[in-house]
């Protein structure tokens, strides 16, 4: 895959070149290129933005240097029309499963907007020579969006064959099932009179991965309750249904209802 980043803060960027994704470029899987949107000014300054029309706080980035430094992106790049991924609050919420989506694409451009944001105009011109999607990490508000795409690029990147060692890893994972990941233990069996759940020392895999799977439900019921709403329970087992009913729902037509006055 082709990942291209463009930023007045290419600095920024440095912890994509450690640990998995930096290994990942290394070793080839991944080509990762940071550009400097300043290179794509011609005053003096290297001005990249201006004050709002319309009035109001804040600075909004100029239009002409993102056109530029999109448009020499999209003539190297192989793709026919690459996504464009444009980090924004007022953004479709990023995702595990749009990760999955992703990783499945040849090049993914990140414009990395400052200030109060880029001239929308930039946004509309774009779709001409990119797949644009607007993406918020979550509701809240960075400063700029470098955070979201050193987010985002990890959670893409490690979906890449090849990435991380024992893709089985990738399998288990929190979302990817529409479920939180059962909690996890290591060494000592028992730490500051802590014992580690003993079915996990029983050595019976049936019961374990019952257990685990049990605890994805108490904790995705305790922590994130909106998962389940979306959760196929068509065809749970007993036993699943069960942990579930204890959790205060019931299965109706395939879906999980919370039950009135449900703990
Ligand atoms: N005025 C903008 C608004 O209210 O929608 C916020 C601008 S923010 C201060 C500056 C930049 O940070 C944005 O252009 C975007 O690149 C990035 N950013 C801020 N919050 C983000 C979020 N939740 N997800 C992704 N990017 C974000």
């Amino acid at each position: 895959m082709r990942i291209d980043v463009v930023s007045i803060f290419p600095e920024y960027l440095a912890p994509l070149e450690l640990s998995l994704i930096g290994k990942a470029r290394q070793d080839g899987l991944l080509d990762l290129a940071v550009h400097d949107l300043r290179g794509f000014t011609s005053d003096r300054h290297r001005t990249v933005d201006d004050t709002p029309y319309g009035g109001g706080a804040g600075m909004v980035m100029k239009a002409e240097p993102w056109a530029l430094a999109l448009e020499s992106i999209a003539g190297e790049g192989t793709a026919a029309k690459p996504v464009l991924i444009v980090p924004s609050p007022a953004g479709e919420r990023f995702t595990q499963a749009i990760a999955h989506q992703l990783a499945e694409e040849e090049q993914l451009v990140f414009a990395c907007g400052r200030y109060e944001g880029i001239d929308e105009r930039v946004i509309d011109w774009a779709r001409e020579h990119f797949r644009v999607r607007p993406m918020s990490l979550g509701d809240y508000v960075l400063n700029g969006g470098e955070v979201a795409v050193l987010a985002m690029v990890e959670a893409v990147g490690r979906l890449l064959p090849g990435v991380v060692g024992n893709p089985e890893s990738l399998v288990e994972e929190s979302h990817s099932d529409g479920l939180l990941e059962y909690p996890v233990y290591t060494k000592p069996s028992e730490w500051r009179g802590r014992e580690v759940p003993p079915v996990l020392l029983s050595g019976n895999h049936g019961k374990i991965a019952q257990w685990r799977r049990h605890e994805q439900f108490r904790r995705t019921a305790d922590r994130r309750p909106d998962l389940l709403s979306d959760f196929d329970a068509s065809n749970l087992p007993r036993a699943d249904r069960e942990v579930f009913a204890e959790l205060g729902y019931d299965v109706v037509d395939g879906r999980l209802m919370r039950r009135e006055g449900g703990t």
